[in-house]
């Protein structure tokens, strides 16, 4: 499977399209979803060009899960929630649209995700 460099999380991490970014390190970058499912509903990706969770170094998978925990302890603190929900899509046929990893991060409950 070959990376893709012209997609848009590729984009946002070379600067070349406007995110709105709450956190940024050496190997990752967490930004708000442009169509977020609820409010507070943030993207973590790596800096390493890997599409999915099978070619994420482990050294990359540890930073982001790191950059997870600092980013929904200040979303539990920040929106006075009590709950995160994670999500991770690997390949368009688990539903994966842009092929860059990322892993939601999304404040409150599953249940709030499945309300029609
Ligand atoms: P996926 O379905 O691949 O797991 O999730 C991709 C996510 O990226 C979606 O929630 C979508 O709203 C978000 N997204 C797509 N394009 C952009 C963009 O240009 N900027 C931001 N901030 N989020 C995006």
């Amino acid at each position: 499977m070959s990376y893709d460099t012209n997609n848009v999380f590729a984009k946002i991490l070379r600067g070349e399209i406007p995110s709105f970014k709450v956190h940024e390190d050496e190997h990752t970058l967490c930004f708000m979803d442009i169509m977020p499912q609820v409010d507070g509903h943030a993207l973590v990706i790596p800096k390493q060009p890997a599409e999915t969770l099978f070619e994420l170094s482990d050294d990359s998978a540890q930073a982001c899960m790191r950059t997870v925990r600092q980013v929904g302890e200040a979303m539990k603190k920040a929106l006075g929630v009590e709950g995160i929900v994670l999500m991770q899509l690997n390949g368009t046929a688990a539903g994966q649209t842009v092929p860059h990893f990322h892993i939601h991060v999304i404040p409150g409950s599953i249940a709030d995700l499945r309300k029609p």
